[in-house]
């Protein structure tokens, strides 16, 4: 008998449910309806489950069919405990245990950080996973993911992978959203880039439009090569690869893959990074390849199921 699993992805704009055959993680059929606002510490279950009965139904799926419930949560979780949640209105919850009071006992549930099963998702999308992989997420934040040895670094507060806050440059004035200074994502973010367009810009000849800048304007200068937009580029490259090379020295993955909306630039920035990466790696760690991410908005929810499934296996093992 066919048994399912349900991928769930709660943003703060955003819930996306997608429900996966549970051997394969084949995406069956997707929902995304709007976060609930109120009283999220409650309100928020209700609706996911009340999503997964209906979008299940429409398949003609059984709630007995259905095994387990992954669940990727936009803050830092450790063991499914959220202490506090920046885009939600939760503080010290325990996810998987809400979810256990509404959903039948049998099913699995398994919680993880956005980010994280992101990582984990892109990596189990590719032909061949890979056993140890890093996934950095380029956006109006940065973020990401680490997977190790198949399986996704938490940490022991729930911070692994937060590879945006890194701190890895010298920044006197700047704050960054996380109340530090010179994190990569003061550079990389969305923010970073436009402020730095504009810095140079007022000493510098560009063909780029400013009242019009965004991070594309950005990236289609320096495509056509324009020399403010290639400095701009150039340093957005220069420090990831400098932040991968250390993450190179802690995990050893065998790849990086880059994702979010700043990643469509595609090849171009690809290219970049690979060139100032191999100047910055210590010993064979300038040979890992960087990829793109390929599975667009979906990663968090295909990482939520396989995170089930990986937890599952895991229990079998353990009772065997
Ligand atoms: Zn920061």
């Amino acid at each position: 008998m066919k048994k399912y699993i349900a991928g769930v992805d709660i943003g703060g704009t955003n819930i996306k449910i997608g429900i996966f055959d549970s051997e394969k993680i084949e995406l069956i059929d997707k929902v995304e309806f709007k976060t609930p606002k109120r009283d999220q510490n409650q309100s928020i279950f209700i609706h996911v489950k009340k999503e997964i009965e209906s979008i299940i139904k429409s398949l003609k799926i059984k709630m007995e069919d259905l095994i387990g419930i992954g669940v990727a949560v936009p803050c830092p979780i450790k063991n499914g405990y959220v202490f506090a949640c920046p885009n939600l209105d939760w503080s010290n919850i325990d996810i998987v245990k809400e979810l256990h009071k509404i959903f039948p006992s049998d099913v699995k549930v398994a919680v993880s950080n956005d980010a994280s099963l992101a990582a984990l998702g892109e990596n189990e999308s590719l032909e061949i996973p890979y056993k140890n992989a890093v996934l950095i997420t380029l956006g109006t934040g940065v973020g990401g993911g680490v997977v190790i040895d198949g399986n996704i670094h938490e940490g022991s507060m729930g911070y692994g992978g937060e590879i945006g806050h890194m701190r890895v440059y010298e920044e006197k004035e700047l704050t960054c959203g996380c109340g530090s200074r010179g994190c990569l994502e003061q550079i990389c973010g969305t923010h970073g880039i436009l402020e730095y367009t504009k810095q140079l810009a007022k000493k510098n000849k560009t063909t780029i439009d400013l009242n019009k800048l965004s991070v594309k304007a950005v990236f289609d200068a320096a495509k056509d090569g324009d020399n403010v937009a290639n400095q701009v580029i150039d340093r957005v490259a220069k420090y990831l690869a400098i932040s991968s090379s250390i993450l190179a020295m802690i995990v050893d993955p065998e790849i990086f893959i880059i994702g979010g909306g700043v990643s469509k630039a595609g090849s171009f920035l690809i290219d970049k990074i690979e060139k100032y990466y191999k100047t910055e790696a210590r010993f064979s760690s300038g040979n890992i390849p960087f990829i793109l991410a390929n599975t667009g908005n979906d990663a968090g929810i295909i990482g939520a199921a396989h995170l089930v499934k990986n937890t599952i296996k895991r229990n079998e093992k353990t009772d065997a």
